[in-house]
């Protein structure tokens, strides 16, 4: 008979459920609060645990970690029940590694179904390391912020607003630089908050765009910075496959397309093409590598005074696409062993990697060739690498947040498997600052 740990503190509620459970065959346990409830987890190993949010002396959050970290428990399924219906309190218990959320009062059907689901279906648990407290700012650390942190296209709406719906653009401020890496949807209110900070103060940006698919150029356009004539763009990238940068960035602000042309703009603009895989913004050293993805994409690493951090918004790694069944021989694979080595060096030791994740193993198998990539080798690559900070990018705009906090549950679990030093793992999302402090 399966076994069945109920945690939950009201002493009306707890006979109820215990009953409901036992009359559809589980073998209840019950405990009284949270540190009971890991006591008597460690001790019987559970096949599931019901467990109540809001709870005296260690709430429903704590028991989630507290079971996920323990290694025999990696197979127990964890059904969260909570009389709060707020979707971030939803969203934490699964990052925390809860498999199902059920908000009071709990329906017999659906903790049935829950139920039914986890232990017919097998959920992957999500499997977290301890992370640290967030580093304090002082001056001149380096910070990282996610301003659009979504693939493809934009998806505003109430699914994705906790991780945000805005596409590709992320802030570096670092050894005295503003550095924005891409130029999608996120760029827009980026440039809001820059305009409002320096408050007509000249502002000297350098933006470095990894391709110019539109969900990497689409925001530049309403980059308001562009439009102070005191203030100085620097646009960097590589030729693409049919024209150069600045025609293609051009082209996206013609007559039909845009009021304002590329050449109108009030601001100081320059677009340099690089030629070279390795340049330098002011203090900060960037090298830049050739990925995986339609036409010409660049990943950047930059070199700053307080580590590495490596940017690769769109890839997909060689060995899965190559080892499809019926298409692959030898020669290829070897190959495509060869060229995800390269990446690993490439990413090698990063303090954070900000990196394609777009799909579930199961979705990637419909997306072979489409130029993502799939979270499960992410997580891989991240660990083999020694990279510290992982953070997944490039959501899918039909991901809601659910849907992204799940899989973000799944690459940590992949990386607790790993018998090496374990990254951060996190999923970006609009607003998220990372601070790398000086060492
Ligand atoms: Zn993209
Ligand atoms: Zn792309």
């Amino acid at each position: 008979m399966k076994a069945v740990l109920l945690i939950e503190d009201d002493d009306a509620l707890r006979p109820l459920i215990a009953a409901l459970l036992e009359q559809n065959g589980w073998n209840v346990l019950t405990a009284q609060d949270g540190e009971e409830g890991i006591n008597l987890a460690r001790m019987h190993k559970p096949d599931v645990v019901v467990c109540d949010l809001l709870m005296p002396r260690c709430n429903g959050f704590q028991v989630c970690r507290a079971i996920r970290a323990t290694p025999d428990l990696r197979e127990t399924k964890i059904v969260m029940i909570s009389g709060r219906g707020y979707s971030t309190d939803k969203l934490n218990a699964l990052e925390a590694g809860a498999d199902e959320y059920l908000v009071k009062p709990v329906q017999a059907h659906d903790l049935r179904e829950a139920l039914r689901k986890l232990t017919v279906e097998g959920f992957l648990t999500g499997i977290r390391p301890p992370v640290p407290a967030p580093a304090a700012a002082g001056d001149g650390d380096v910070r990282v912020k996610f301003w659009g942190v979504r693939g493809s296209i934009a998806s505003p709406g109430p699914a994705t607003v906790f991780y945000g719906g805005n596409t590709s653009c992320v802030e570096v401020r670092a050894d005295g630089e503003i550095i924005v890496l891409d130029a999608g949807t996120g760029i827009r209110p980026l440039g809001l908050s820059l305009a409002r900070e320096f408050n007509g103060h000249p502002l000297n940006i350098t933006l470095l765009l990894t391709h110019t698919h539109w969900d990497h150029i689409q925001g530049f356009p309403f980059f308001v910075p562009a439009y102070n004539p005191k203030n100085t763009v620097r646009i960097l990238g590589y030729e693409g496959a049919r024209q150069g940068l600045a025609a293609t960035l051009g082209t996206q602000m013609e007559s039909p397309y845009f009021p304002v042309g590329m050449k109108e703009l009030p601001g100081n603009i320059t677009i340099e093409e690089q030629r070279d895989m390795e340049f330098t913004v002011g203090k900060v050293r960037v090298e830049a590598m050739f990925v995986n993805h339609p036409g010409i994409c660049v990943g950047y690493r930059l070199h700053t005074s307080s580590g590495s951090i490596v940017f690769i918004p769109d890839n997909e790694p060689f060995h899965r696409m190559r080892s499809k069944p019926g298409s692959s021989d030898a020669r290829a694979l070897e190959y495509a062993a060869q060229q995800d080595a390269k990446l690993v060096e490439f990413v090698r030791d990063a303090n954070v990697l900000i990196i394609d994740s777009q799909y579930d193993r199961a979705e990637y198998e419909s997306h072979v060739g489409w130029g993502h990539a799939c979270v499960d080798d992410v997580a891989d690559l991240a660990t083999r690498a020694g990279v510290k900070q992982l953070f997944l990018f490039h959501h899918d705009p039909t991901h809601d947040d659910e849907r992204i906090s799940r899989m973000l549950a799944h690459a940590r679990s992949i990386v607790a498997e790993q018998d090496k030093p374990q990254p951060i793992v996190e999923a970006a999302r609009e607003g998220l600052e990372v601070v790398l402090a000086k060492c």
